[in-house]
């Protein structure tokens, strides 16, 4: 949805910006959303000298089940930017790595984080996502630079090709009003609803996640998450605080009508025994809710192009399988800050596009490239149930096991060392891998199928990873 004006001088549109502008002087930068990312923008910006408006539909702590797991690699960079406060008093807990569980076969992979210089492991952190956003909602609240205001963005104002500003309906008084500022930033999630107006990304839904929280469950290794790979089902299990740990169920597909008998009759008899009386007796009382899982890739802003920036779930959307989501939101936010110091005048329109043209790689290079492919791919193979894609999800964790992989896919995965170069290695490693269990696989007498074999399993590897790699490395024709 968009407001048209007509003005479109740099003079017009900084008087533009004095008549309607009430809450802040001069503001130069609104964000829309107060969420992982608009929150901790808000923040930084202020922080670097900036006047910005941060609006946010509701600001009370929000109740969802996304957001609950911050990878050693965002929560460094939380700790670089100096936004570490947003973690303390959420009794959150410190996530040391991960299990992968296959039911079926009993294996158990065991991977703990990489350690720093002093041999000590570098780790995340998992907590109620509504208590992380509400700290970093009053880390913004407490800057003098930054003014926040409880109300539904509607619009966005446009002059020409620029976006000057925001409609919004005022929560407490329902009233409908205008800013205006140098820069707006969309940032109001996976569902945005100005994505469809400003690019031409889709998001594409590929599953759901149920979610539900089982308290004082005593089964579980309360350091790590637990991948749990079922025979229909993928689960993904962690501790949120002391004593609750989150379970959430991916479902392909149709969704079933009635979710409690699904995870009473479908799933329940898939789970390992140590955790099926909590889990039932969880079903049976608890609230339980569903989300769409799906994703995004990045897309440049069309029309208008300028007096505007998109980012965060609104802007590129990965699966959440790998919990990355906000490690890629404050990466990004990293590297626009670092832009904006070079940009004093916000108005400056040829700056701030030959920033837009630098991020959209230089986040490839730096962070999402690796991110995004390993989350759809690892998303694919964790949550196979039959067919090439379980065989080569079989030789790949045989690749873990007894391949010697290093500690390269666990610094990708944590987001440590997210390095395009070092996933291409991986590949070309697990893929000699593969080639070498086809043959591992075969008797003596059936050696020659498992050239065969080995076609076949590399074959579904490269269409698993090349669509997603193809569309990581479009570059699009606006530029
Ligand atoms: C099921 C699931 C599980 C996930 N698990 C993880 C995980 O474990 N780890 C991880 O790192 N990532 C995870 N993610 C991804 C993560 O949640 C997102 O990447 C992250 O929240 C993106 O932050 P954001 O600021 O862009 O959007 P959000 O955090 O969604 O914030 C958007 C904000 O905008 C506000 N808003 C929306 N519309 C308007 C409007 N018109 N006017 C004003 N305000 C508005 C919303 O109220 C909200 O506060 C998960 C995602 C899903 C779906």
């Amino acid at each position: 949805s968009r407001s048209k004006r007509t003005r479109t001088s740099q003079s017009a549109q900084r008087e533009t910006q004095k008549e309607c502008t009430s809450v802040q002087e001069d503001t130069e930068v609104i964000i829309v959303g107060a969420g992982v990312l608009g929150a901790a923008m808000a923040t930084l910006l202020a922080r670097d000298g900036r006047k910005v408006v941060l609006i946010e539909r509701d600001m009370t702590p929000p109740d969802r089940f996304a957001g609950e797991l911050l990878q050693p690699g965002g929560f460094c960079l939380l700790k670089k930017l100096g936004l570490e406060g947003a973690v303390e008093g959420l009794d959150a807990q410190t996530l040391y790595g991960f299990l992968i569980n296959e039911v079926d076969t009993k294996l158990l992979l065991d991977i703990t984080f990489p350690e720093d210089e002093k041999k000590d492991v570098i780790c995340g952190r998992t907590f109620h996502n509504g208590r992380f956003v509400n700290n970093l909602r009053k880390a913004a609240l407490a800057e003098p630079n930054v003014k926040i205001i409880e109300g539904t963005v509607t619009n966005l104002l446009e002059e020409g090709d620029r976006v000057v500003g925001v409609e919004y309906k005022d929560k407490a008084t329902g009233e409908t009003k205008e800013l205006c500022s140098a820069l707006t930033v969309v940032a109001d999630g996976q569902f945005s609803n100005f994505r469809k107006t400003l690019t031409s990304g889709k998001y594409t839904v590929t599953s759901h996640y149920i979610g539900f929280v089982i308290k004082d469950c005593p089964a579980f290794r309360k350091d790590k998450a637990e991948y749990i790979l079922a025979n229909q089902n993928l689960m993904i299990v962690y501790q949120i605080s002391t004593n609750e740990t989150r379970v959430l169920v991916d479902i392909k597909g149709e969704m079933p009508k009635n979710i409690k008998e699904y995870l009473i009759e479908t799933v329940y008899p898939q789970l390992p025994e140590r955790i099926q009386e909590a889990f039932l007796k969880t079903v049976e009382k608890e609230r339980l809710r569903a989300t769409p899982i799906g994703f995004m890739k990045p897309m440049p802003v069309l029309k208008p192009d300028t007096g505007v920036l998109i980012l965060g779930d609104a802007y590129n959307v990965r699966n959440p399988t790998t919990g990355s989501g906000m490690s890629v939101a404050l990466n990004d936010l990293s590297i626009w800050r670092d832009f904006f110091k070079n940009i004093p005048d916000l108005y400056d329109d040829k700056a701030i596009l030959q920033a837009k043209k630098k991020f959209h790689w230089m986040r490839k290079r730096s962070h999402s490239f690796v991110v995004n492919v390993l989350a759809q791919m690892i998303y694919d193979l964790f949550s196979a149930t039959g067919g090439s894609v379980l065989k080569l999800r079989n030789a790949y964790f045989d690749y873990f096991q007894f391949g010697n992989p290093g500690t390269g896919p666990v610094e990708m995965l944590s987001i440590l060392s997210p390095d395009p170069k070092k996933l291409m290695g991986h590949f070309l490693g697990a893929a000699l891998h593969v080639i070498r269990y086809a043959f591992k696989m075969e008797p003596w007498y059936l050696k020659p199928r498992a050239l065969f074999k080995s076609s076949m399993l590399l074959f579904c590897g490269m269409s698993v990873i090349f669509p997603v790699m193809f569309s990581e490395m479009q570059q699009y024709k606006i530029w």
